[in-house]
């Protein structure tokens, strides 16, 4: 614990923590290692943790990268904490992350940029950032971020770590800041994919406060890692195909294809038609459902209140206007607008029907195949301040993760190479539903 807590200390520049529980963190460690010498240890036992400003822990501020949440304190902890907790984790800190989740680049948070510890000038990814590059600059052994549309496995892209988003149900959201509800799953961002599989294993499973919870039995994810065998894998050509791949990427993912073919796996092309609509459909959808999340910061029930309000109404206008940052009210305004009486049927009704087609026409292609392979990122990390002035294209840059995120199914990305300008490179695997354990162990084999 002193070690991470020195490095924390060294890599401040990185603004990779917003918050660093130091004393308590060690007094866990003197605990725990009592009971490693008494011989009752849990799993994680000796495990340090960062955990994304997302993720209630008791007794701990938590701040989901906001103004509006300045200061909250947490009156209960999340599931998975309380779950790593029994396992005897140390948590080491809250992460920063852009506010309530919502970005590519951890450029929207209160608490100001995360940098990447690959290139100071390069941005870490987002909305996990914080967490993300805890895991690269060794201020943490493994992170516990939130992935939406991405934000688990575009930073782990950027960072050269592993991100591992489960399937839609797989774990708990009792305790997670909600930014879109059908979407969020917690995921673990790790050195090693043994890492992923064994914190998965322990935050997975049903739980009473999350009615979609699944219910499906864990399997003992990092037990299963052995992989033997030959898989079926689809890749789709219009990623490789896409206006403004990085041609360092389309690289990679192509030698992984020569590879993977190499070794007597069959990976074949199979068309995605709806690549184009991936984007809009899933930021109607999660604009929707944030506005609607988001409307219980009002000022009265949770954190920042403003002073400069005179009754009621303006305790809400105040409080939201001067709480929230302006991606999120961006959000907030397109989400009413999308489900406003009006525009209802033109917008968010039809991208759920769009979502449909997209999760059936994904499902079509793992009937038929183990994994689908795609890029994990059309670029390596950018610029920080590169993509700031126009959203749309910050939102173009996670075409390649909310497939997944649609379709409620399980993806990986994959540190598997490093960039002429030595940046982290990632390819990107989805499973199958509830599939994590064969994602896992091909993972393994393909890192
Ligand atoms: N970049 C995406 C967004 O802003 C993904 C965020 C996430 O997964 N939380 O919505």
């Amino acid at each position: 614990v002193e070690g991470y807590l020195q490095r924390i200390e060294e890599k401040k520049h990185l603004n990779a923590f917003v918050e660093v529980y130091a004393d308590e963190a060690k007094l866990r460690a003197a605990e725990i290692q009592k009971k490693i010498i008494n011989g009752n240890a849990g799993k994680l036992a000796g495990m340090i943790l960062g955990i994304k400003d997302l993720i209630c822990y008791k007794d701990h501020n938590i701040s989901a990268g906001s103004k509006i949440l300045e200061n909250y304190n947490s009156i209960f902890s999340s599931t998975v904490v309380e779950r790593i907790l029994a396992e005897d984790a140390i948590i080491i800190g809250r992460q920063n992350c852009d506010e309530f989740a919502m970005g590519g680049s951890n450029e929207n948070s209160y608490f100001g940029p995360v940098k990447n510890d690959a290139d100071n000038t390069k941005v870490p990814g987002g909305s996990s950032g914080g967490s993300a590059v805890a895991v690269q600059a060794d201020l943490c052994m493994a992170s516990l971020g939130t992935d939406t549309g991405g934000s688990v496995r575009q930073p782990a892209a950027f960072c050269g770590v592993v991100g591992l988003k489960p399937t839609y149900g797989r774990v708990s959201r009792h305790g997670i800041i909600a930014y879109a509800s059908s979407f969020d799953q917690v995921g673990p961002i790790t050195k090693s994919v043994e890492d992923a599989a064994l914190l998965l294993e322990v935050i997975a499973g049903h739980d009473d406060h999350d009615s979609t919870c699944s219910t499906a039995p864990v399997p003992a994810y990092s037990q299963q890692l052995s992989f033997t065998g030959k898989k079926r894998i689809a890749y789709l050509p219009e990623t490789l195909n896409s206006d403004g791949l990085d041609p360092e990427i389309k690289a990679i993912t192509e030698n992984t294809i020569k590879r993977l073919i190499e070794e007597g796996h069959e990976v074949e092309p199979i068309s995605f038609p709806y690549l184009d609509y991936v984007v809009p459909t899933y930021y109607i959808l999660t604009m929707a459902e944030s506005s609607s999340n988001l409307a219980r910061y009002d000022g009265v029930h949770y954190g920042y209140r403003s002073q400069n309000a005179v009754d009621l109404e303006s305790t809400y206008k105040k409080s939201r206007s001067e709480g929230f940052g302006d991606e999120v009210k961006r959000r907030i305004l397109l989400g009413t607008f999308v489900l406003s009486a009006g525009h209802y049927d033109a917008f968010y009704g039809k991208a759920q029907k769009v979502r449909r087609l997209i999760r059936e026409k994904t499902d079509e292609i793992l009937e038929n195949h183990d994994f689908i392979l795609l890029p994990t990122t059309p670029g390596p990390a950018f610029g920080i301040g590169e993509k700031t002035d126009d959203p749309v294209v910050m939102y173009l840059a996670d075409i390649f993760t909310v497939q997944a995120s649609l379709a409620g199914i399980p993806a990986i990305s994959l540190p598997v190479a490093i960039s002429k300008s030595n940046l982290p490179l990632g390819i990107q695997f989805i499973g199958k539903r509830f599939g994590e354990a064969e994602l896992l162990a091909f993972s393994k084999y393909v890192l």
